[in-house]
């Protein structure tokens, strides 16, 4: 078994059970891709079992902090049925959710989704790269499913020196699937869409954004950055059933996003779920650019929803992307109509919570517009942040009602 030594005072944070072992904390040993290795202090006291990185900032990632345990089939068969057996207990009101979060499970470097009878897995680090099978056997075991496929295309992959790897794994099927959440049925493909093909964190926030529209009646709703359209779908959904409670005519929802084959995918699930053409315009376009045109042009809307792609990954880009974050939460304010809702995001891990607050509050300072701040959001519960990963807190959300 190869030892990696660490520098003196480096133990404390594996102390407090946190995972990340830096290339920087190492005074000695090592071992190969993924390898597992006894991870001790400067004077040799136990601290962890971890993957090895050879290539990686992150050098070693801990698998169990337990001298005891062998990291073998059995840890990894257990860890995965006790990942997937915790979902029972989180409110998940969909066929589509996540199963596997990585760290925050106990499985670093491990992502992985199902979306009704498929499972979809990212292996992001050596660690998880090594234990591919023992991993995807374990997966289908947990569920009692037969389709896996791979979606290790994430650029965190090239950091670790592992190629893109993405296709069946186990058994095979249509990519093109549909889920049903919140009984709205929203249609993605594992093979080409982001991530695993599916944004699972937004969807306590879609159920949100249709609350709102219910209940507040919105008649005209922005969503950018729509990505496959699935606050467009809740917005819809808000919508249709606050005009039947309230007796007013049907509203529209604007959907932005710069990329063509999302867009389609958005029309189809806004067909599929019964919903009017003439109710939605899609703009393949720019955010930024779009939002200054209806400012310049005097059209308002009673609902903006603003869900961009990460601008900062790492602290390291933090202060542009501030920047980025800011003009497009000022340029929402300005043409969100007094008594509207701005619902904004950030998935950035470099931003946090506070910090994305303040973003958004001077961003309203500089449109003159003043709001109530309503509801400070998260991802969804099967995205689960534990005590000692606050990086599990990526996705962070705020409502504002303007005043
Ligand atoms: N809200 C979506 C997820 C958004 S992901 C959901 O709930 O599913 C971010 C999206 O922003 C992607 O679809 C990407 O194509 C789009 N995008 C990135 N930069 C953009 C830009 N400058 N203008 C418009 N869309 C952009």
């Amino acid at each position: 078994m190869k030892t990696i030594r660490l520098r003196e005072g480096k133990e404390r944070s594996l102390q407090r059970r946190h995972p990340w072992i830096f290339d920087s904390a190492i005074a000695k040993g090592g071992g190969d891709p993924g390898e597992t290795v006894r991870v001790e202090s400067h004077d040799g006291q136990f601290l962890g079992w971890a993957a090895f990185s050879p290539s990686s900032k992150i050098r070693a990632r801990v698998w169990s902090f337990d001298e005891a345990q062998r990291i073998d089939a059995a840890f990894f068969i257990a860890a995965c049925a006790r990942s997937i057996s915790a979902r029972a207990r989180f409110d998940v009101n969909s066929d589509g959710m996540r199963l596997v979060h990585g760290e925050s499970d106990g499985l670093p470097g491990l992502i992985v989704d199902r979306y009704g009878d498929t499972l979809v897995a990212q292996f992001q680090f050596a660690g998880a790269e090594r234990w591919k099978d023992v991993l995807a056997d374990a997966l289908l075991a947990a569920t009692g499913l037969t389709k896996l496929y791979e979606r290790s295309d994430a650029s965190t992959r090239a950091q670790e020196g592992l190629a893109p790897v993405t296709g069946w794994l186990r058994g095979d099927g249509p990519t093109e699937l549909t889920i049903q959440e919140h009984g709205w049925r929203l249609t993605l493909d594992i093979a080409t869409g982001h991530k695993t093909g599916f944004y699972l964190d937004q969807r306590d926030s879609r159920k949100k954004m249709a609350d709102a529209a219910q209940r507040l009646q919105f008649q005209r709703v922005l969503n950018c950055f729509c990505y496959t359209g699935g606050f467009t779908v809740a917005a819809l959904a808000g919508m249709q059933a606050g005009m039947r409670a309230g007796g007013g005519g049907m509203g529209h929802v604007t959907s932005i996003d710069s990329s063509g084959p999302a867009l389609e995918r958005a029309a189809a699930s806004v067909a599929l779920n019964g919903f009017a053409a003439e109710n939605v315009t899609f703009m393949d376009a720019d955010v930024n650019a779009s939002l200054r045109q209806f400012a310049a042009q005097g059209q308002t809307f009673d609902c903006i929803v603003l869900d961009p792609p990460k601008f900062a990954p790492t602290a390291a880009h933090a202060d542009r992307a501030a920047r980025a974050y800011k003009d497009i939460n000022r340029l929402a304010f300005k043409i969100l109509e007094p008594g509207g809702v701005l619902f904004t995001y950030s998935c950035s891990g470099g931003i946090n919570a506070d910090l994305f607050h303040k973003i958004v509050a001077s961003a309203g300072i500089d449109a003159g517009v003043d709001g109530f701040i309503t509801e400070r959001l998260g991802g969804a519960p099967d995205h689960p942040m534990t005590i000692n990963f606050p990086e599990g807190e990526y996705l962070k959300g705020l409502v504002v009602l303007r005043k």
